[in-house]
């Protein structure tokens, strides 16, 4: 389960990632917060009718990524809260979709090591998301209505967070790379100059693949909540997510 405040977000962000996965049998779900109605540069635009072109646009972009569905929350875009009601919403999706890993945008940046200043929506979603993963949504007694109305608590036990400044895991996206700008590409509402984009794209991602001698990589922070052994011997044939998929830098 990909967690976001922005459409788009999930493109920029892990979409390699969870191409990657899904192409490998993972079921993947997208929970987007808000519908990203200011994104624009009108102020006189009508943020509901942008609010439903984001939303059509993200719907196709995760259609190309391979999603199994999209969650909108509908939350205020620029003034997106952590508190109980997001919580409980999130904590609603994963109840619901019982993913074994969320990737998240990782709240612990504010500013970015390469330069610039991370959204306070990619900060406020990021710290709901965990939040929401631990321990709300395995704790039966958190949000008591959820689980009496059949929504049974849940562990995820992978947190993978990106646009972090201390990615420990870096995930091969060479041959799921094109997809992702497939999928970024939906986002016609927000792109102004396509080509630049697919250059600025994978050059990041061919700086990150350099870290572990690939053509393209995302660089992840992964938070290990359940150990493997923790499970038992059913965890055997763990699906992708719960390999970190890739080289672990130490
Ligand atoms: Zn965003």
């Amino acid at each position: 389960m990909v967690i976001a405040a922005h459409p788009d977000d999930a493109e920029f962000g892990p979409a390699g990632t969870a191409a990657g996965w899904i192409e490998a049998g993972s079921i993947g779900w997208l929970v987007c917060c808000t519908s990203g109605d200011q994104g624009g540069e009108d102020h006189d635009a009508n943020p509901f009718e942008l609010a439903a072109i984001r939303e059509r646009e993200q719907r196709a972009a995760a259609t190309v990524i391979g999603y199994a569905g999209v969650s909108f929350l509908h939350q205020p875009d620029g003034a997106l809260a952590n508190d109980l009601a997001l919580r409980e919403m999130l904590v609603r999706e994963i109840r619901s979709f019982r993913p074994d890993a969320v990737l998240a945008t990782d709240p612990e940046t504010l500013f970015y090591d390469g330069g610039g200043v991370n959204h306070a929506d990619h900060r406020a979603a990021g710290m709901a998301a965990v939040d929401a993963v631990y321990p709300a949504a395995r704790n039966p007694m958190a949000f008591a209505g959820l689980a009496r109305s059949g929504l049974a608590s849940h562990k995820v036990r992978r947190l993978y967070l990106f646009w972090s400044n201390h990615p420990t895991i870096w995930v091969d996206i060479s041959t799921s790379i094109e997809r992702k700008l497939l999928a970024l590409h939906e986002h016609a509402s927000q792109i102004r100059d396509f080509e630049g984009l697919d250059g600025r794209i994978r050059e990041w991602a061919a700086e990150e693949g350099a870290r572990m001698g690939v053509a393209a990589a995302e660089g992840l922070r992964l938070v290990i909540i359940d150990d493997d052994e923790d499970e038992g011997p059913s965890v055997a044939d763990v699906d992708a997510p719960l390999d970190p998929g890739g080289a672990t830098l130490d």
